[in-house]
């Protein structure tokens, strides 16, 4: 992850789109610094990859003005297309053709002379630790092999932004990580990343920023931390060798939401489900809503002492993405959203 900088390389405001009268995205405003990874999140059919199409100029919006790059994208589309790369859902790489020759279609897209064409071909061949398979066709590569072409053929034109939709679907995780290193590298050298992804862990590792679209809008918006602490569902566990000492634990701690270490005001919006120790599936097990900080820890682990109550076993358990998409967002199989 990378510092913040102060040009956008994506702001728009008030992007609509409808497909008859199915509203798919309800006036959207987003701000991507450059130079850092910005991932979209949402269900199925919530508005992403529309979004990704808008932004790289494949589609108009009905509404909205947004700026991508430095240009205006109704004004300036061909700027736009100049400074940007997609790679989308589905691999755009020629299953006959072998992958340096897919490259060097794109070099001669890009109209690159003869020895920068040479050059650039086999610095991207290297980079993505293709040099070995340059001279196979595609159709005998793996699916992580074509996900790095099919990025590899997008950096030919040197873009400065980049939108990913959903780039590793269908990886296995050694391959999800090399790809994840690529945008490291990619975004190390300034190059802004759009990134839509079913994998919340992704948005986790990568993102700078992450916004949730649900139901046409952008339902929350900022860091994978300051989302996780916006939900409920952080908590201390404690396991117990008996039932004499959960009983003891349950009158200690049942009467003192102070354990938090924090205030349920503190809390914000998760204050409305905090406050009470709450029993665990497991019957000798008491969960202890938590922000999951030391302070909180230490006072919690104070108050059973000062009683000589005996824990056997402590967990601290904070919510993730998941909690976060699943509390936030609605049901992934409705699919009707806001209908005008
Ligand atoms: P996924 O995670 O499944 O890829 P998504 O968030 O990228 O979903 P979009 O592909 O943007 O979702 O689609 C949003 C909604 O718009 C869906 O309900 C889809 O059926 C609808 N939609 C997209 N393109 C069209 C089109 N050309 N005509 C009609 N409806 C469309």
């Amino acid at each position: 992850m990378t510092s913040m900088h102060p040009r956008p390389a994506i702001a728009a405001t008030g992007l609509r789109k409808a497909y008859g009268d199915h509203v798919v995205l309800d006036g959207i405003d987003l701000h991507v610094p450059a130079g850092t990874v910005f991932s979209l999140l949402g269900a199925n059919g919530a508005g992403k990859t529309t979004t990704v199409k808008i932004l790289s100029t494949l589609i108009r919006p009905d509404a909205g003005d947004a700026r991508v790059a430095g240009h205006d994208l109704t004004r300036d589309p061909d700027k736009v297309r100049a400074a940007i790369g997609v790679t989308g859902q589905f691999s755009a790489v020629d299953n006959l053709l072998t992958g340096a020759e897919n490259l060097r279609l794109m070099a001669d897209l890009h109209h690159l002379g003869r020895a920068d064409r040479r050059r650039r071909v086999a610095g991207l061949l290297d980079q993505f630790d293709l040099t070995e398979a340059a001279g196979k066709p595609v159709s005998t590569y793996s699916g992580g092999m074509r996900r790095r072409l099919d990025l590899a053929m997008t950096l030919v034109g040197d873009p400065r932004v980049i939108f990913l939709d959903e780039p590793t679907t269908g990886l296995d995780p050694r391959s999800r990580r090399t790809m994840w290193q690529i945008v490291r590298d990619l975004v190390a050298d300034g190059v802004t990343i759009f990134l839509t992804t079913q994998y919340l862990t992704e948005a986790d590792e990568l993102a700078d920023r992450i916004a949730l679209l649900d139901h046409g809008r952008v339902v929350a918006e900022g860091t994978a931390e300051e989302l996780k602490r916006r939900i409920p569902g952080g908590h201390i566990r404690l396991r117990f060798a008996d039932q004499r000492r959960l009983d003891a634990a349950t009158r200690v701690l049942g009467q003192t939401p102070a354990v938090l270490g924090q205030t349920p005001a503190a809390l914000g919006q998760a204050s409305h489900s905090l406050g009470q120790v709450a029993r665990d599936h497991d019957p000798l097990a008491l969960r202890v809503p938590s922000d999951g900080s030391l302070q909180a820890l230490k006072t919690l682990i104070g108050r059973l002492d000062d009683h000589a109550v005996e824990v056997d076993e402590l967990s601290v358990h904070t919510p993730d993405l998941d909690d976060v998409f699943l509390a936030l967002t609605g049901d992934p199989t409705d699919d009707k959203v806001t209908t005008r």
